[in-house]
């Protein structure tokens, strides 16, 4: 068949999937009669079909970011700082106008950011999506409304991140919060939602860098930076890079806008805020295989053990005294924790892990089935059992590996703690012959 026989609704798919503009103008150049027909019959949505592929579905409030990211780099070179010209960007892109658009979205440079930008977004949400709305799923499994609305509220948190960064005086917030007013709730609630995941994943980055809790860490608000954050684990590296100056305005006209004009205290504006992306949840009565708990997302599976890790302190994880065993707690570190990309893809070590957990020798511990979703609480408890077994294997199958005597006191000597010789001639990974559990343990029991 040639070409020019194909139908017009294949044409007219072909049209749809054009990565960007220069290609659709050079498509339509080639067959006047057959293709300029076609997509004559509906410009707009041909039009919108390659936005979208160039930007996602949040074509104006990922252009604004682009071309805010451009103005300011333009604004160094000048060594410039007039601030009215950035006030501008964040209007102007306020306007629906397709020409607008299209000039924009034909410039080589705003779509090679556009196009960066959209790679992050999506990884993003990715995470949001396994967080917030399906844990079964490691690709996003939010519907076409869902997704829009979560990629409108991080651009536009974004853009305002941005806007505080290139911007002085004492207008700014002003000038942020007359943005907000000009926004309905909904979609002030979607920036406010993209906010508070941001929040979350600070947290878990602070656990999932160390091994037990830390002072908080600071905000990363921008996405490219909380991105590498979590693909590199380095959580310090990136809040000196992204973080100088926290959205300390942003988010006072964020709260503003929320608590003066649309009436929501505290409580109101969480709730609120939990419906403003995710229409529903998957699963949100599941329950845990072990002890029956409603968990819901806050279920643990084999397609987020790998999230397991921004979850779990050493405590949890260790049975009796080795927690605090220096030579032990080092070695499992780097070991297991360290050089672990979750979004990346390489270095499976966590979730492996996990995995192998299940099946190490299961001899006096209960029987656990890896393909079934257990609770936090179940998780720690099925740690114990199995990740000091599994963590001797491994090391005995380490070249070099040298056997020492068992410690008489086991998991529980508390010698292992503090003589570091002791630790270090003694095999603590072992069951106890005697002595006394961990106080924590003991409670437990
Ligand atoms: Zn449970
Ligand atoms: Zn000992």
């Amino acid at each position: 068949m040639k070409f020019e026989d194909l139908p017009s609704d294949i044409v007219d798919r072909i049209l749809m999937s054009i990565p960007d503009f220069t290609t659709l103008s050079a498509a339509l150049l080639t067959s006047k009669a057959h293709v300029y027909n076609v997509y004559q019959a509906h410009p707009k949505s041909v039009f919108h079909a390659v936005a979208y592929n160039i930007t996602g579905p949040a074509i104006r409030q990922a252009l604004c970011v682009a071309k805010m990211a451009e103005e300011a780099e333009a604004l160094y070179d000048e060594e410039s700082d007039d601030s009215d010209e950035q006030a501008t960007v964040i209007v102007e892109l306020l306007s629906d106008d397709e020409q607008v658009i299209e000039k924009l979205l034909s410039d080589k440079n705003v779509t090679s950011v556009l196009r960066k930008n959209a790679k992050i977004v999506n990884k993003l949400e990715d995470l949001f999506s396994r967080r917030n709305k399906d844990r079964t799923s490691t690709k996003t499994a939010l519907t076409e409304a869902e997704s829009k609305r979560f990629h409108r509220g991080i651009y536009r948190l974004w853009a305002l991140v941005l806007f505080q960064e290139h911007n002085y005086g004492d207008t700014l917030e002003e000038k942020i919060t007359d943005y907000l007013e000009n926004l309905s709730l909904s979609e002030i609630l979607e920036i406010d939602r993209v906010r508070d995941f941001f929040d979350d994943t600070r947290l878990w980055l602070n656990l999932a860098c160390h091994d037990s809790p830390t002072e908080p860490s600071q905000f990363i608000p921008c996405p490219n930076g909380l991105l590498s954050a979590i693909e590199e684990l380095d959580i310090i590296r990136f809040i000196e890079e992204y973080s100088i100056n926290p959205p300390q305005k942003v988010f006072n006209s964020l709260s503003k806008t929320l608590i003066t004009r649309h009436q929501l205290d505290d409580k109101k504006r969480a709730e609120q805020r939990a419906k403003a992306i995710i229409d529903n949840v998957e699963g949100p009565n599941d329950i845990c295989h072990r002890c029956n708990a409603v968990k819901g997302l806050q279920l643990w599976g084999p397609t987020n053990w790998d999230l397991l890790r921004g979850h779990l302190e050493l405590k949890n994880v260790f049975l009796g005294y080795l927690r605090t065993n220096p030579i032990e707690r080092a070695a499992f570190r780097q070991y297991v924790f360290d050089n672990y990309h979750p979004l990346r893809g390489v270095g499976h070590q966590f979730s492996d892990f996990i995995e192998q957990c299940f099946d190490t020798d299961a001899e006096n511990t209960e029987n656990w089935d890896k393909t079934k979703w257990h609770c936090l609480d179940c998780v720690h408890i099925f740690l114990k059992q199995r990740a000091w077994k599994w963590w001797y294997q491994q090391k005995q199958e380490q070249p070099g590996y040298q056997a020492v005597d068992d410690c008489w006191y086991g998991y529980n000597c508390r010698t292992q703690t503090h003589k570091w010789a002791h630790a270090q001639k003694l095999n603590h990974l072992c069951v106890p012959t005697r002595g006394d559990p961990h106080p924590d343990e003991q409670a437990a029991a």
